[in-house]
This record gives C-alpha cells, structure tokens and sequence, in this order.
C-alpha cells in the first residue's frame, strides 16, 4: 500500500499509507543536557565528533512553517534538554508566530523552571511536561545525577502561576529503581489535581542491559490503577498512543506509554525532526532524513512540502522492537524522546 500523495489546496495534509495523519511534530532543539538519567545518558552528554550544527532560529521556522502548510498544528520542543538552547525563547516566539500552529509544548527536565515559566508562557508555550522519575530527593539524584527536586516541584508550582495550560508529568517507572513509589505518584496526582504519564524504559542502542534489568510493562501500572477503581478511558480521535485513566474521585489523570503493548504503533500521530535536520519517521527507526538542504533559505517552501508527504508516506507500519531491533537510535537525547 502507499500513502496519498495530495496537491490541491484543500486536502494539503500529511498522511502514511497505512491511515495515520501528522498534525504533531516532536522538534529536537539540541542534543546537550545537563542531566545523566541512568536510562539516557548515564554518562553525561559527549559531543559527537564532527557533528553538523543545530538548526537556526530561520531553518526552524522555515521546517515549521512547511509542516504547519500540511497541517500540522502542534509543536513539542524537545531534545536533550531544549532549554539549555540560548535561542530557546527566541524559537518558540517563531514557532508561535507560524500560521497554522496553535500549540507550543515543550518536554523538559525542569532545569531552572521555576525561575524561567512566566519567560515560557510569554514566548507562546502553552504545554509543559516535566520529567520526574522519583517522589524522593535521594532518589530523584541517583536516577537524574542532579539534587534538584524540590526545584522541580517549585517549577510545577511556577508553571501553574504563569497560566501555562497545560502541566503534566513524565515518570519512567523502573524495575527496582522507583517501581516501589507507584503508589505514592498516584497519591501525589490526585493530591495535586495533575495529569502524569508513565514511560515504559525503552530499549536503545547503548541501554540493553539497564533495560533487561529495569523494564516494566505498563500493565503493571494499568493494573494497579483499575485495582484503585481508577477508569480506563476511550481513545478520542486523533490521540496520540498513551493510554488513559482517570481517576473516580477528582481531577487527576494517568496515562502510560507502553510501546511494547500491542497495536501501539496504529495510533502514532507523531513525527520527530532532530537539532540538526533529519527527519525520523519513526523513534526506532534509522538514522534519518537530512532536510537542511531545504531549509537553507526561504522560497523552497514547496519542495520541501513534496518532499515531506513522498516520505512520510513510506512510514513503516509498526516499530521492530519485538524482534529485538531498537533501530540506529543511541538513546532518546540524540533525537528528541
Ligand atoms: N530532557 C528532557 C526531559 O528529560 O524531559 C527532554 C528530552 S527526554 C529524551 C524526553 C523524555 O524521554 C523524558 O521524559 C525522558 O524521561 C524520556 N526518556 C529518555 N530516555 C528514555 C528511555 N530509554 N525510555 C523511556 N523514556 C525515556
Ligand atoms: Fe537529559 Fe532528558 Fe535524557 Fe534525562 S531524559 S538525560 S534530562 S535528555
């Protein structure tokens, strides 16, 4: 089967040639961080020898301006930790300003947040996800390499201030790292009204052993949750693969991102753009589509608008995690998670 490649005006969009529409772009702002997350870089970020340089403030807006004609609508700042880029603001000011795009989130570990949320909401990002593995300082310090919890929780607090839409929580949940805290996260999202979502730990190139070790289905959260009368909800049209519960009582909700479960590549809505131009079409995928070349200067808005719907209609039906093959991926940092 292969995707529709569509022309006229009126049905510009971007579609693969098993029914999945685009609408959300996931754009890598730089491959740094801070952090040494035990399952993503344990040893601090290397800089790659060689390695080409992130895009500009213009090549961004050029890239996003293409999807926003197929489309596309939704933006996520990612990275490695988006906010160390020194034009950060200055990007999600020109990814805002692209018509077509309505929603700015960005995925951060916190760093300095509650310091910079009023500076995020003012620069257009209406949606926050914060990474925090652990309830417990000492914990949260051996699985991020940093003591900077009570400074996340002090940035949640801030985002909440600044009017930023929507706040939510990112938790890998780890076999014998901080598998034993489930119970006290879903006790702190009900506490605090929030909406958390469990990762399942993904096997990459240079984890396999710390995912041997650590993995966790999401069932074992799925069960948990139902055990607690919390209720699975349906999937909306157009959501994206987590898994939604909520919870009996109040506004709290839970979703997992479990992507060995079955059938979770039919609800992919995402593509993934690296710092440095390359599309992947799938997390697990290869080494990527270089687009620089169209993004170098303006007037080639059309050719990269061909360019976008002749690949993605060539996306892959489903990841190959099952077969053991996590693709050229070295760990979520290098692409944006
Ligand atoms: N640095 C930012 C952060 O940590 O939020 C953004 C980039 S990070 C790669 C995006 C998300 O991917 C984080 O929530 C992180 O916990 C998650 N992540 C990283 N490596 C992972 C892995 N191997 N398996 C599952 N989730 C992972
Ligand atoms: Fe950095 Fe995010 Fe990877 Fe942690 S998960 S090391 S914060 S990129």
């Amino acid at each position: 089967m292969t995707g529709s490649i569509r022309s006229d005006a009126a049905s510009v969009r971007l579609e693969d040639g098993h029914g999945r529409r685009f609408e959300y772009l996931r754009l890598s702002l730089t491959d740094v961080c801070n952090f040494r997350c035990s399952y993503c870089l344990p040893d601090g970020y290397r800089k790659a020898k060689g390695a080409p340089a992130n895009l500009s403030v213009d090549e961004i807006r050029r890239l996003v301006s293409a999807f926003a004609a197929l489309g596309l609508w939704k933006v996520r700042l990612t990275g490695g930790e988006p906010t160390l880029r020194a034009e950060f603001l200055d990007i999600a000011a020109a990814v805002a300003a692209v018509p077509g795009v309505r929603k700015i989130a960005v995925t951060t570990n916190g760093y300095r947040l509650a310091a910079r949320a009023q500076s995020y909401a003012d620069a257009g990002i209406g949606a926050i996800n914060i990474s925090m593995d652990s309830l417990k300082p000492d914990r949260f310090h051996a699985i991020t390499g940093h003591d900077r919890l009570n400074e996340i929780l002090a940035g949640i607090d801030a985002c909440r201030a600044a009017g930023i839409a929507s706040i939510k929580l990112n938790s890998v949940l780890l076999k014998g790292l901080n598998d034993d805290e489930l119970d006290d996260f879903i006790a702190f999202v009900v506490q605090h009204d929030l909406v958390l979502r469990f990762i399942e730990v993904m096997r990459t190139n240079d984890n396999p052993d710390y995912f041997a070790a650590h993995h966790l289905a999401g069932t074992f959260v799925a069960n948990r949750l139902e055990g607690l009368g919390w209720q699975r909800q349906a999937r909306q049209p157009g959501a994206g693969p987590a898994i939604e519960y909520a919870n009996p009582h109040g506004p709290g909700r839970i979703g997992i991102i479990a992507p060995y479960s079955k059938d979770f590549c039919a609800s992919c809505n995402r593509l993934r753009v690296s710092a440095t131009g390359k599309l992947h079409l799938c997390l697990f995928g290869d080494a990527g589509i270089d687009l620089r070349p169209l993004l170098q200067r303006d007037g080639q808005q059309d050719e990269l608008v061909e360019r976008l719907q002749r690949l993605v209609a060539t996306k892959a039906p489903a990841h190959l995690l099952h077969q053991g093959n996590s693709g050229a991926t070295p760990h979520l940092a290098s692409i944006g998670g």
